[in-house]
């Protein structure tokens, strides 16, 4: 039986963390120094609508003050990269947050280029030519978190990563790696992926594909951390075939209430120290 990594119950404590520390710039530099994201949305996908919820409620509960600008389905690139430079450039405007995904007339990359990188609360700008991570990508933040509050030191073990995507995977393998870790990273044209996946005593899978982690691909007593999130008939699933590989894991993550809330959490982290600086640059 697997240790379940409650992503829940360390996100409440994170919440926690970010509502002392927003209340604390407050009370040093008043309330226009209060943390605040704006969140836009395009289009009426549920999933992102329900996302943009739950992240508007997220700011709410640890004193950030959430702002959502819905857009339609049909808004061109030229006017969502518009509003992002109008947003750019307000200075009450302390974060920005993009709900992906965007429709496909809309180039992903081109809007995430736009996004300043001193408001870019997703830290999807974040460097990772460099150990400065104050502003981090914030889903491998959070997994880099849950490991520690799990007691995982990844230093000298050997962490692969299933997934290259700029905003989970690659920031997700220098993570590892500025914390000492052997890390493999695989990805849809790795030749032999199970070969990878069953060297893991850490394995990180972020892959968008159901259920793809089966038990036969996994070492006896790794640690599992399932980043996807993929909806079957409406209910969410992971890349890890949760029920074979658990009693064969030493601890594991949950789909749902494993790394999404986590993921949540880390915006909030995000948009505290986005506040953070921009009050002290207020000085
Ligand atoms: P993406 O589609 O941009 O990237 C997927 C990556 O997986 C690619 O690099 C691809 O090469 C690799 N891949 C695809 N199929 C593969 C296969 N069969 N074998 C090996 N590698 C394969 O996706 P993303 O944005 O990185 O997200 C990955 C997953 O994580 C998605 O399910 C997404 O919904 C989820 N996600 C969850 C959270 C969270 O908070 N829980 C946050 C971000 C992303």
């Amino acid at each position: 039986m697997a240790l379940i990594i409650d992503g829940k119950a360390i996100a409440n404590n994170v919440k926690a963390e970010v509502k002392e520390g927003s209340e604390a710039l407050v009370a040093r530099f008043g309330e226009e120094a209060r943390p605040n994201m704006t969140l836009v949305l395009v289009g009426s996908d549920p999933v992102s609508k329900r996302l943009v919820e739950l992240k508007t409620k997220d700011c709410e509960a640890a004193g950030i003050t959430p702002t959502v600008i819905s857009l339609s389905e049909t808004t061109s690139e030229e006017k969502l990269l518009r509003l992002i430079d109008r947003l750019n450039n307000d200075a009450d405007v302390r974060s920005i947050l993009c709900q992906l995904p965007v429709p496909e007339h809309i180039s992903t990359k081109k809007l995430l280029a736009a996004i300043a990188p001193e408001k870019d609360v997703d830290g999807f700008s974040a460097r990772i030519d460099s150990d400065d991570y104050d502003i981090a990508a914030c889903t491998p933040a959070a997994v880099m978190r849950m490991l520690k509050e799990a007691g995982v030191d990844v230093e000298g073990k050997h962490c692969v990563v299933v997934g290259r995507s700029n905003i989970v995977g690659k920031p997700m393998a220098i993570q590892l790696l500025l914390n000492n870790a052997t890390v493999t990273v695989c990805h849809s044209k790795t030749v032999g992926l199970a070969e990878h996946t069953r060297r893991a005593d850490v394995l990180i899978v972020a892959a968008g594909r159901a259920r793809l982690i089966t038990a036969d691909m996994v070492k006896e007593g790794a640690v599992v951390i399932d980043v996807g999130m993929n909806y079957i008939e409406g209910h969410p699933v992971g890349d890890v075939d949760y029920d074979s590989v658990e009693p064969k894991a030493s601890m594991i993550t949950p789909v749902p209430g494993g790394v999404g809330p986590m993921t949540r959490a880390y915006l909030l982290v995000n948009a505290l120290k986005l506040a953070e600086r921009a009050a002290r640059g207020n000085q």
